[in-house]
């Protein structure tokens, strides 16, 4: 049986990224109620267990002190996971190697603690207060400086045999496309993230240097970044608008294998590069039905994430409510 919601009862959500360790109890209904964040030694990785040590029983007793029961620690990471012993095996942009994060969690706080990756905790988040709520069915996609996403069957995480399943940004969309940073080419990372945006711009912008896109650049193609090919488009350049259309296109390519694959209910984008979602949400359902099988992709709504800048820490929560949830 689910633990009831007994007004204070509450999760601690921990998410760990590259430069910050953030941190928020969040409600059994996903409200947050007491958060905090730090800045974090990202490149020494015995400095940065001891502050994630620190911070873990720091927060505990923080919120224990304000009357908030805490029930478990959740913690979503970036990198490589095994779920099973609690470790972080690999992260991108973090000096961690090898490390234990659940048993410090563990320690640090005397309750169960949960470890997942990044975006897997994203997903969670969606189904514990986000888009996705009580939808047992559904992809998730985070659009961000790369392409993530965790797939719900059933009401379960998609984990797979070593709990590594769901890395939606390297299936491939283009075999002769762009370098993706996992060695291949033509991966959806490498053509509908964040940074692919930018460099679609750019190549754009070369050939038509008369663009409000160039000049927020500072006339330099290579400093144009997704951020910048956004904001262009939304004064309306013809550039930073033909950008997107491609980008949405090669988007709707990989959501439509994940309809054909995963048959979801729904499908979720998240991650920073949805919050500029009105440019492309429209271009993206009309492409996927173009290019799926029709009697699949039909039907099956694309929505955006409203969780934002939160999405972090209510997934980490999420984690944690969705591990004693299966523990009871
Ligand atoms: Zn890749």
């Amino acid at each position: 049986m689910a633990p009831q919601d007994n007004g204070r009862e509450c999760l601690l959500g921990i998410d760990a990224g590259g430069t910050k360790i953030a941190t928020a109890a969040v409600s059994t209904r996903g409200e947050i109620l007491e958060q905090s964040e730090l800045q974090t030694p990202a490149h020494d990785g015995d400095k940065m267990v001891k502050t994630f040590r620190e911070l873990v029983a720091n927060e505990t007793s923080r919120c224990r002190g304000k009357g908030l029961d805490i029930k478990a620690v959740g913690i979503a990471a970036a990198g490589y996971i095994s779920r099973k012993d609690g470790v972080l095996i690999e992260s991108p942009n973090i000096a961690w190697r090898m490390v234990p994060l659940k048993m410090i969690a563990e320690e640090a706080s005397g309750l169960p603690s949960f470890l997942d990756n990044d975006a897997n905790g994203a997903a969670a988040g969606e189904r514990f207060a986000g888009i996705a709520k009580g939808v047992d069915d559904f992809v998730y996609i985070t659009l961000g400086t790369g392409v993530g996403g965790g797939v719900y069957t059933d009401g379960n995480l998609l984990r797979g045999n070593r709990g590594v399943a769901g890395e939606l940004g390297h299936i491939i969309i283009d075999p002769n496309g762009p370098l993706c940073g996992c060695g291949r080419r033509g991966c959806l990372e490498a053509l509908a993230s964040g940074t692919a945006m930018g460099r679609k711009g750019a190549e754009l912008a070369k050939d038509n240097p008369d663009t409000i896109l160039l000049e927020m650049a500072g006339g330099d193609p290579d400093m144009i970044t997704g951020k910048l090919v956004t904001a262009a488009a939304e004064q309306g350049d013809e550039t930073a608008l033909r950008t997107i259309k491609t980008w949405s296109t090669y988007l709707a390519e990989g959501i439509v294998d994940f309809i054909h694959i995963f048959d979801p209910k729904i499908v979720v984008l998240g991650g920073g590069v949805s919050e500029s979602g009105h440019l492309f949400i429209d271009q993206v359902r009309d492409s996927v039905i173009e290019l799926g099988i029709r009697v699949l992709v039909e039907g099956i709504p694309i929505l955006l994430s409203k969780l934002r800048n939160e999405a972090g820490v209510i997934g980490a929560a999420a984690l944690a409510w969705e591990g004693i949830s299966k523990d009871h």
